[in-house]
């Protein structure tokens, strides 16, 4: 195994097999078998994208951190080498500051991003600039395929044209036309299929990206931007469903961080986000609206049936009696507020409507489900 070797020969043999320098036998399969290898496409594009002195860098990184040349780590490495990735770079650098080893799983999770930074607009920006060069490339390839096919339609004409004047000279032409055809061909299917692999590689990720810019990344929830999305989505006039909006918020909250600590605190939020989403069930859109307030859209609910089934989402979670896991100290009840509103020509309003039952619901001495007076409840 590479792994084993000392890490001279080892940077030697991984350096000379990314330069595509020694293809002979023994190497590239000693290479091949230790190091299960990119695929011979993602290694030709690889060759081709980078000069030998980047590709000697990229090898002593691969060869220091004792990472396996797969195609992903090809392109990290690279990525780190040239310096392209600001963000990469420093991650990098701070974990091996920290005296960390750089792992495969570390550099997927970079590439997959983290938190806060996989919400940035820019990220998103960058993966769907990406995927448009990538497909460009994808066109160009299929356009010099097309030339190439008609360019050698010419020649074959052109030569089919010599062939009684002398046939054995043009047979020769014709074989050297075709032979030089095919490799055209091979070389431009190689590309095409390069360029499809990184197509699909960024359409993923840019899918994932966009996932994660509509999930609170704590509770798993949608977030309140989704949620306002889906809000202000109206239904087609002739179908549309009675909708309710309810806000609900997390009675004394302030009180379980402040005794039972911080992490503690988080671990509730999940706990009664998990709560509202199966208590209210799939036909209810339950999303945190920020810091421990959660929204929920009822589609085809009246306000009488959804308020219904909120007050019961509320006394199940009031009848449970919570212990802090980490510490053993009891919590004792978890308990929530709501108002309700019924969604009709504004749903900015309904959610002011809402917010406003809520504040009566706090005023009237928590733990309630309540509709703003004068509005009708069914
Ligand atoms: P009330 O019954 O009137 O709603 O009182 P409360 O204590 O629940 O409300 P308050 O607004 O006084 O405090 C809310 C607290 O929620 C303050 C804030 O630090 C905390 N908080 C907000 N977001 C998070 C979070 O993501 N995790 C944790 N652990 N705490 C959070
Ligand atoms: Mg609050
Ligand atoms: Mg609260």
């Amino acid at each position: 195994m590479l792994a084993a070797e000392r890490p001279a020969p080892r940077l030697t043999r991984l350096a000379a097999w990314l330069k595509g320098d020694e293809e002979s036998a023994p190497v590239a399969a000693a290479a091949a078998a230790a190091t299960a290898p990119a695929p011979g496409g993602g290694i030709a594009e690889f060759r081709r994208a980078a000069d030998r002195e980047t590709i000697a860098r990229i090898a002593q990184f691969l060869c220091d951190h004792d990472l396996t040349p797969t195609e992903d780590n090809l392109l990290f490495a690279r990525r780190y080498v040239v310096g392209d990735d600001r963000r990469l770079g420093e991650a990098v650098d701070a974990r091996v500051r920290d005296g960390q080893r750089i792992t495969a799983s570390f550099l997927d999770g970079l590439a997959n991003g983290s938190g806060a930074d996989r919400l940035r607009p820019e990220a998103l920006a960058e993966f769907a600039d990406m995927l448009n060069a990538s497909l460009a490339e994808g066109f160009r390839t299929i356009s010099r395929s097309c030339d190439s096919a008609r360019d050698y339609g010419v020649a074959l004409g052109n030569e089919a044209l010599n062939v009684a004047a002398d046939p054995q000279a043009a047979i020769e032409r014709l074989v050297a036309l075709t032979a030089a055809a095919v490799e055209r061909t091979q070389d431009l299917a190689e590309r095409l299929d390069a360029t499809r692999r990184e197509t699909g590689r960024l359409r993923s990720r840019l899918q994932a990206a966009r996932r994660a810019a509509e999930e609170d990344h704590l509770t798993g929830l949608p977030n309140r931007r989704s949620f306002d999305a889906r809000l202000h989505a109206r239904p087609a006039e002739a179908d549309k469903p009675a909708r309710c909006v309810a806000l609900c918020d997390i009675d004394d909250f302030k009180r379980i961080n402040d005794q039972h600590g911080h992490d503690t605190g988080d671990r509730v939020l999940k706990l009664v986000a998990r709560h509202l989403k199966l208590a209210l069930g799939s036909d209810v859109l339950v999303a945190r609206h920020g810091g421990e307030e959660f929204a929920c859209l009822f589609e085809g609910h009246t306000l009488h049936a959804a308020r219904h089934a909120l007050d019961g989402a509320r006394e199940a979670l009031g009848e449970r009696r919570f212990v802090d896991q980490s510490t053993g100290v009891c919590i004792g009840r978890i308990t929530f507020s709501a108002g309700i509103a019924p969604v009709e020509a504004e749903p900015r309003e309904a959610m002011r409507t809402a917010d406003a039952a809520l504040y009566a619901a706090k005023r009237a001495g928590k733990d309630r489900v309540m509709v703003v007076a004068g509005q009708p409840s069914g």
